[in-house]
């Protein structure tokens, strides 16, 4: 670029001249003001009507398709948004949109008029810069964004000017023209981050045509109300290009304003308020307004260098502090707050510029004990996650971690459809099931439809306990007992009711028996073919104590993929014949899906992957709602019926559209994506793999499960099965060195629970197993 480019070669006329062609060609008379413009002639013209409009002369050198671009884009914006306060195009005397004028020199130029926007430009106000403002503005533009979505012209990617921040490194040979060393300095290390970072970046994100300088000249706010935006003015710098260039733009930040990022949030966060913004375009934000104010700083500088300003834009010094200020701020905190005030999760995304990670986890871990007390975690130090993508969980400074263990966010980590299930659901209604709604009635008929003919009615709560405790509580309305059967080691929840299921966490109680975990590995009927029928005789032994106490059992909860019982395997029929023998006692059998549901066992549903016939509830949690929280209830209609008439169930949040949303939309993605086969086929995969490591790491004692769970334990002895559980304890802590997430259950601590969600593919369980490979080498190293 030379610096005849820089010149702004403005149109030559006379007043007297413009007079006579407005008054010949638009019939216009009237009392003249001159306006500042970069390229333009431009005149405030009070009628003599009483009404204001305003007139341009363009440059020479503005090719007619820029100006007809100008045109059809107001027309367009009238078009959609009639209210927008942008200006509307004046006809000519013969009803066109501009006229052709000759100046005395003989140059060509096009004349238009404007209607007039009333307001003070934000420049003249200083009492206008604040946050509230600044909000409103932001909003405002982002409102003719929106008008502009359709537009197109093809002129619109040819209106080839300097502030185009597309076009930043053009600047660079006027950087030279700046005295001052630093700045020259500063400048050129923002045109090479916009060169190898920034401008490759914009070009994946949202484009459209767009205003490109609703700066504080060429906004207006109300001369009565200066926080009050309520006009955009000057659509000669509009062209086709990044959203985020628009938001770098909208600059009304005051020469002493000590936080020029603090004006950045509130101008972003009220565009983001009509018009979303995508993560990335956030993310890049703090970069693309450092390059604007470093375009301001080099043309304004330039122009001083060779003094073609003539008092148009003369204030380098206020660019380059505002510069100096937000490069002072940092890439890593600007980008958080702008992320704050758009409320997208504040670290989520920026783990490339991450520095300080170290010193930001020890003030959040005193934080987090200081607010929320002491908290039992998986690790020593527990683990900073800041996002889920998938498979993976990452930690701020862009560490990936498998995750073996999660097992609610069953489809995936961070999945996209669940996310906009919620969004789109929240955005138009969330009420309570004491109104009819659609989608909670759908959900229910969907997730009922295979179900057998007397599962024909949901209670939709929030959490795994509470649709155990409601279970339970039905259980004990519909036999007028008290008592129940679980297996030993169980875990239903923490409510009151389900506490007492829940051996595993809590003690024992006079009307709760424990039955024998069919463990077919080191339990007493391992090695026995009849070990269903032996191990299920157990529950006559545990309906005979629980008579002694005086109780009797209302219901046998189980959860099928006995999950803390570290994963054991039941013989084939064992659930069944349980199931029988207590509904023949006259028990009611709930299934309690919250692990072994949503495909886990490889069905959907845990209770038919383990062959139980006839189960009277079914309870359901966690994944569900892929970490939305959302409880259900499934039994029969009748039932739910009569308790109802007795005690009035209902759940405030249970059943609420939004909840119900995001489980359609988890029921969507296993379907679409064949989730629970690919499970199965993952699931096989893996214990096969983990049977082959086993072939050379004798620590491996045994590997079982179905579908997507798997129990792997360790022993230091294989023949006598001893549990090797300070090596489990250890192997847990080398695995987390490789990155990789586990967690333990079992009552020897020694297995592995993995509950990989289905995300994972063989690439994933291959780099689990070369972990696993390495991680149980170590242990026999030490
Ligand atoms: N049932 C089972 C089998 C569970 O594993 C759990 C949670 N670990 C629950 C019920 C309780 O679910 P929630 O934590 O959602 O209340």
């Amino acid at each position: 670029m030379s610096s005849e480019t820089l010149k702004r070669n403005l149109p030559r006329f006379e007043l007297d001249e413009v007079r006579s062609v407005a008054r010949e060609l638009y019939g216009i008379r009237g009392k003249f003001s001159s306006q500042s413009s970069e390229r333009d002639l431009s005149w405030k013209v009070r009628l003599d009507d009483g009404d204001t409009v305003v007139l341009k002369i363009a440059n020479a050198a503005e090719p007619e398709a820029i100006v007809d671009f100008q045109v059809r884009a107001l027309e367009h914006i009238a078009a959609r948004n009639e209210r927008l306060p942008v200006p509307r195009m004046v006809a000519s005397a013969n009803g066109r949109p501009y006229e052709w004028i000759e100046s005395r020199g003989g140059d060509r130029h096009i004349l238009r008029v404007l209607s007039y926007l009333p307001g003070d430009v934000i420049e003249t106000r200083a009492d206008a810069l604040c946050g509230r403002m600044r909000f409103a503005l932001g909003a405002l533009v982002a409102e003719l964004d929106l008008a502009l979505r359709g537009f197109f012209h093809p002129a619109a990617r040819s209106n080839d000017h300097l502030w185009d921040l597309t076009c930043c490194l053009e600047l660079r040979a006027q950087i030279e023209l700046l005295a001052d060393a630093e700045l020259r300095a500063l400048c050129h290390q923002v045109l090479d981050h916009a060169e190898t970072s920034v401008l490759p970046q914009l070009q994946q994100l949202r484009w459209q045509v767009i205003h490109q300088d609703a700066d504080g000249r060429n906004a207006l706010v109300d001369s009565n109300d200066p926080h009050k935006p309520v006009g955009i003015i000057d659509f000669g710098d509009m062209l086709y290009g990044p959203i985020v260039a628009e938001i770098a733009t909208i600059d009304t930040t005051a020469e002493d304003e000590p936080d020029p990022v603090g004006c950045l949030c509130a101008t972003a966060a009220g565009f983001d308020s009509r018009l979303p913004l995508e993560e990335a375009e956030v993310d890049l934000l703090y970069d693309a307004t450092l390059i604007r104010h470093a375009s301001n700083v080099i043309l304004i500088g330039a122009r001083d260098a060779i003094d073609d300003s003539h008092g148009y834009l003369s204030d380098t010094g206020k660019y380059a502090d505002i510069l100096r200020r937000m490069i002072d701020e940092g890439r890593d905190r600007a980008t958080r707050r702008i992320r704050e005030a758009c409320r997208f999760p504040v670290y989520a995304s920026i783990a490339q510029h991450e520095t300080s990670a170290a010193a930001g986890y020890d003030a959040l871990a005193r934080k987090r004990t200081r607010l929320l007390g002491e908290v039992v975690h998986f690790y020593e130090r527990p683990l900073h996650f800041v996002r889920g993508e998938g498979p993976w969980l990452i930690t701020p400074d862009g560490r990936r971690y498998l995750d073996s263990y999660n097992n609610v966010q069953q489809i995936g980590h961070g999945n996209a459809h669940v996310a906009k299930a919620l969004y789109r659901q929240s955005s138009v209604l969330n009420v309570n099931t004491r109104y009819l709604c659609d989608i909670v009635a759908d959900y229910a008929e969907r997730l009922t439809a295979d179900l057998p003919d007397h599962l024909n009615a949901c209670v939709f709560v929030n959490s795994g306990s509470e649709a155990n405790d409601i279970a339970m509580q039905l259980a004990q309305f519909a036999t007028g007992r008290d008592g129940a059967l679980i297996m030993d080691e169980a875990y239903h929840g923490c409510t009151e009711t389900t506490m007492e299921l829940s051996p595993e966490v809590s003690g024992r109680f006079d009307h709760i028996e424990y039955l024998e975990v069919p463990d077919m590995y080191r339990g007493r009927f391992a090695a026995d073919a009849d070990a269903a029928q032996k191990y299920a005789a157990d529950v006559e032994r545990a309906l005979a104590d629980l008579a002694q106490r005086g109780h009797q059992a209302a219901a046998w909860m189980v959860d099928t993929a006995l999950c803390s019982n570290g994963v054991a395997m039941a013989p084939d029929g064992y659930f069944d014949l349980v199931a029988q023998r207590v509904q023949a006692a006259g028990g009611l059998v709930t299934a309690d899906e919250v692990q072994a549901g949503m495909g886990r066992l490889g069905d959907f549903w845990g209770f038919r992957a383990q062959g139980l016939e006839h189960v009277d509830m079914i309870t359901m949690g966690k994944p569900v709602g892929n970490g939305h929280p959302l409880g259900v209830l499934i039994t029969d209609r009748a039932l739910i019926d009569r308790f109802a008439a007795l005690i009035e169930l209902f759940s405030t949040f249970g059943g609420n559209p939004v909840s119900c949303a995001a489980g359609m939309a988890v029921l969507d993605e296993i379907e679409r994506f064949g989730l629970v086969g690919k499970g199965v086929e993952v699931g096989d995969y893996l214990r096969a793999q983990l049977r082959e490591l086993a072939r050379r790491q004798p620590l491996i004692g045994d590997v079982r499960g179905k579908g997507m769970i798997v129990g792997l334990e360790f022993v230091t002895d294989r023949e006598r099965k001893t549990p090797a559980s300070a090596e489990t304890a250890r192997l847990i802590d080398l695995m987390l060195a490789e990155h990789i997430l586990v967690g333990k259950s079992g009552p020897h601590h020694n297995a592995f629970k993995m509950r990989p969600n289905f995300a994972w593919d063989r690439a994933q369980v291959d780099l689990f197993i070369a972990a696993l490979d390495k991680c149980l080498d170590q242990l026999t190293r030490q």
